[in-house]
């Protein structure tokens, strides 16, 4: 098993690489400022005291600046595991409601998207029906459903209990829609219990947003839209644009 503090071997390569650089530059220097010493002192360095001057930092300090390269690496290494864990939902592996706020808010600062606000529809049945468990994994499931529709061109998010988010971002309107359109599909494809009996919905709240809208605004749209979409019977997709 791998210990949480060992290195990818592209990391492992640059301590060694600095490392030698390092102690390489101080032998070199060091070797100078002894000559000059020694050329103030006396009458300069002879071979033997110009190898020793060279040699003397690289063995002093190969080992102390292996340590301190390697201790620095490892702990870039932990940063960036606890940013990602701290902008992870633990169950279903996408953004948090935070992160996603946050990367929708900076995606939009130059470029237009659509924020789509999708909500497991009757999620409390399915919860009363098979248990807790199956509406755990039936929410990984939906998550995974979200990320191969969207195939890395969009954010996805967890804002919250059976709620997600989706963020398209420089897709023209129609083509939201297209898209918004295949999620809604792909969940009700969704195998949630072996037999598939039973099917998955979503309800779907659309915004539109030009560059510059945030994702407070977006959200009270699409969430807005969102409950349209429910009162019309589920299952089904309203939009609507941010001013
Ligand atoms: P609607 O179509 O109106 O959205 O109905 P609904 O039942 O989905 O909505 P409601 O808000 O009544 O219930 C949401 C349910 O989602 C209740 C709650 O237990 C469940 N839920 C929220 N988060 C989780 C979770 O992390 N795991 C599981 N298993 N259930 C969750
Ligand atoms: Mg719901
Ligand atoms: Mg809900």
């Amino acid at each position: 098993m791998q210990s949480n503090n060992s290195l990818p071997h592209d990391r492992w390569v640059a301590v060694i690489r600095g490392t030698i650089a390092v102690t390489l530059i101080s032998g070199v220097l060091s070797v100078i400022l002894a000559e000059i010493l020694m050329l103030i002192i006396s009458k300069g360095m002879d071979i033997q005291g110009a190898i020793a001057a060279f040699l003397m930092p690289i063995i002093l300090a190969t080992p102390v600046l292996f340590h301190v390269l390697l201790k620095t690496e490892q702990l870039k290494l932990a940063n960036k595991r606890l940013e990602a864990m701290a902008s992870t939902d633990w169950l279903t592996g996408c953004l948090n409601r935070r992160a996603f706020t946050h990367e929708v808010d900076e995606a939009l600062k130059t470029r237009r998207g659509t924020l789509l606000v999708i909500d497991a529809d009757h999620f409390k049945w399915i919860n009363d029906q098979f248990g807790h468990e199956v509406g755990d994994r039936t929410l990984q499931l939906m998550a995974e459903a979200f990320r191969r529709a969207t195939d890395g061109d969009g954010l996805v998010g967890r804002l919250g209990g059976e709620e997600f988010g989706i963020l398209l971002v420089d897709h023209p309107e129609e083509m939201a829609a297209l898209a918004a359109d295949a999620i809604r599909l792909a969940i009700t494809e969704l195998e949630f219990l072996p037999g598939g009996e039973h099917r998955l919905s979503v309800s779907i709240g659309g915004a539109h947003g030009v560059p510059g809208t945030g994702f407070a605004e977006m959200f009270r749209i699409a969430d807005e839209r969102l409950y349209a979409a429910k009162a019309a019977g589920r299952n089904r997709i309203h939009f609507g644009a941010a001013a």
